[in-house]
C-alpha cells in the first residue's frame, strides 16, 4: 500500500519544482553553496504547503483606492529546526513567515543506538507560540523528532508539524506510531534506511554536504556500522511491515 495512503497524516508534496530541486540536491557533484541554495528553496516550496491550513482572522485594509477586508496569519508560529541540519530551512521559512519565533533545542543521534539525547533546551515554561513546524531536511529513523514533539506537546504546542526534504518509511511509521497528530510534509518518500542510519537512495549527510564538513567525525547518522545501530534499523523495519 502507498505510503501515504497508510498515514493519514503524511503530505509528499506533489510538486514539480520539488521533485525537480530533489534531483539536484540529491546529486553527489552539487557543491555546499548550491546544495544551501536548494535546501532553502525546497523549505520555501514545503513551508508553503504545510502552512496552507493555517487558520486566518478579517483585518481591515485601506487600499489606496478603498477599504477592504484582507486576512491576517491567526496562530503565533514557532520553527524548531533540528541541530545542525534543521538551520538552513531556517532563512526560508522566516522569509514566508517573519514573525515566526525561532527555538532551539539541541538533540544529537547516539551513533551506536541511535537514540536521541537531548543537550540544549532553552525553551521558556509555557508555550509562546500555538503551531510549531519542527525542521529537519531528513526524517531518518524519526527517534530525534518523536522526542522534539515530546518535549513541545509539554511544553503547551496546541499543533506541531514536521518539515523534511525527504523521509524514510522507517521514520515516517516511528513519528505517526508515536504522535499520530502531527502533521508530516515532505518532498519524498524513499525506499528505506540502510545498516547506518542512512536513508536510501537519500543524499547522504545533510549537515556535512550544507556545511562541507566532510572530514570530521559526525554523530549523525552513526559512522560506525555498528551491530547495534544495524540492529535498531532492523527493529524499525520490523515495526514498519508489522503496520502493512
Ligand atoms: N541524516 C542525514 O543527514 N542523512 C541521512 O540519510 C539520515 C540522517
Amino acid at each position: 500500500m502507498d505510503l501515504a495512503e497508510r498515514y493519514a497524516n503524511l503530505h509528499v508534496s506533489r510538486h514539480p519544482l520539488v521533485a525537480h530541486k530533489l534531483a539536484l540536491l540529491r546529486d553527489q557533484t552539487t557543491e555546499p553553496k548550491k546544495f544551501r541554495e536548494l535546501v532553502r528553496e525546497l523549505s520555501w516550496l514545503l513551508g508553503y504547503e504545510a502552512m496552507a491550513d493555517l487558520s486566518t482572522r478579517p483585518i481591515s485594509v485601506e487600499t489606496p483606492l478603498e477599504r477592504m477586508v484582507g486576512a491576517e496569519l491567526e496562530p503565533k508560529v514557532g520553527l524548531i529546526p533540528v541541530l545542525r541540519a534543521g538551520l538552513g530551512m531556517v532563512d526560508a521559512m522566516l522569509e514566508l513567515m517573519p514573525s515566526a519565533e525561532v527555538w532551539h533545542i539541541g538533540l544529537y543521534r547516539d551513533e551506536r543506538s541511535l537514540k536521541p539525547v537531548e543537550y540544549y533546551n532553552k525553551l521558556p515554561d509555557a508555550a509562546t507560540v500555538q503551531v510549531c513546524l519542527i525542521l529537519d531536511p531528513m526524517l531518518a529513523t524519526g527517534g530525534s523528532s518523536s522526542a522534539t514533539v515530546d518535549i513541545l506537546k509539554h511544553w503547551g504546542a496546541a499543533r506541531i508539524k514536521q518539515v523534511s526534504l525527504i523521509a524514510a518509511p522507517e521514520g515516517v511509521a516511528t513519528l505517526s506510531a508515536a504522535h499520530p497528530d502531527v502533521d508530516i510534509h515532505v518532498g519524498a518518500v524513499d525506499r528505506a534506511l540502510n545498516e547506518r542510519g542512512y536513508i536510501v537512495p537519500g543524499l547522504g549527510d545533510a549537515g556535512d554536504r550544507q556545511f562541507g564538513t566532510f572530514a570530521g567525525p559526525s554523530s549523525e547518522p552513526g559512522h560506525d556500522p555498528a551491530d547495534e545501530t544495524a540492529e535498531v534499523v532492523r527493529r524499525l523495519q520490523r515495526n514498519l511491515a508489522g503496520d502493512a
